[in-house]
């Protein structure tokens, strides 16, 4: 564990924080905090004796969430709009869609694989709150677009932002389920550029402190890059399917596991979605076709 501020320390996870692991925040103050839990093993057997009063998970996933139930006498904390996501294993299912494509056995494969646990959620916040945790005050940020109730967290005297999976991972925005929306995705990073922080922790990437801003401008730019490329493969009218098979979001080099692909499906829905909606795209038959 390194010591970032005062009181917070941050909790690398093993393996890069490649999945199912992320990156992970405690709060060492009046109350002892874990800001999420797919710390992996080692750190889970450290953390498990020193007494952990509250969970603040930055949303539903299950890269987030994997350890909650280790913890079962820590207050739980989420967004409003996340918490059903991780309350059960049905509503989790049904934020990814995977009843969509077809995709009903590839969820419950998901889930069984890294054998996910509901958590409970206790309190709820929104956009704006402080959580106190004694002398550490951190503000909610609502980033939603990644998920519906995805939250960044700030400690404004350390210029600490806390941003989760706005993860400023060369990949890019993450959006392959139903309940993400690339639209709010882009407001959040550019919200995530206006509060201007010194540092930030990155689930997935650790703690960033170079070139913040260059860095989430490049990463706002992986989704129109992405969006180009579809408006271009879509001089020919397709289906999702038939643009999918293109791996547009996960790179055409790739061997994509069954899952990989229902989420390339997902991602592109997205995308298509959002051409729709400002009237690039529009749709016949499930062919889809530029305006
Ligand atoms: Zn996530």
């Amino acid at each position: 564990m390194v010591k970032i501020t005062e009181h917070i320390y941050f909790v690398e996870a093993p393996n890069k924080a490649r999945f199912p692991y992320c990156h992970c925040l405690l709060i060492d103050d009046e109350r002892r905090a874990l800001m999420d839990t797919a710390f992996g093993d080692e750190n889970l057997q450290e953390l498990l004796p020193t007494g952990i009063d509250m969970i603040v998970n930055t949303h539903f996933h299950e890269d987030h969430i994997l350890c909650n139930y280790h913890f079962p006498t820590a207050e739980v904390w989420m967004h409003t709009l996340d918490a059903p996501g991780a309350r059960t294993l049905p509503a989790f299912l049904d934020y990814y869609g995977f009843a969509d494509f077809g995709g009903d056995a590839i969820g419950q494969d998901f889930i069984t694989g890294i054998d996910l646990h509901p958590t409970p959620v206790h309190r709820e916040f929104e956009d704006g709150d402080i959580i106190d945790f004694g002398r550490t005050k951190m503000q909610v940020i609502h980033t939603p677009g990644h998920t519906p109730g995805h939250c960044a967290f700030y400690e404004e005297k350390s210029g600490l932002l806390f941003a989760a999976d706005i993860d400023l991972s060369s990949f890019g925005p993450w959006y392959a389920h139903r309940c993400s929306d690339i639209d709010d995705f882009i407001t959040s990073i550019r919200r995530c550029a206006e509060i201007d922080p010194k540092v930030i922790v990155s689930s997935h990437k650790g703690i960033i402190t170079d070139d913040i801003q260059g860095r989430l401008k490049a990463y706002e730019e992986v989704i129109h890059r992405k969006e180009e490329e579809i408006i271009t493969a879509l001089a020919v009218p397709s289906t999702v399917e038939e643009l999918a098979v293109q791996q547009i979001v996960y790179g055409a080099s790739n061997t994509l596991s069954e899952l990989l692909m229902w989420f390339e499906k997902m991602a592109v829905a997205q995308h298509l979605r959002r051409l729709v909606k400002h009237h690039q795209v529009a749709q016949d038959e499930g062919r889809y076709y530029l305006i």
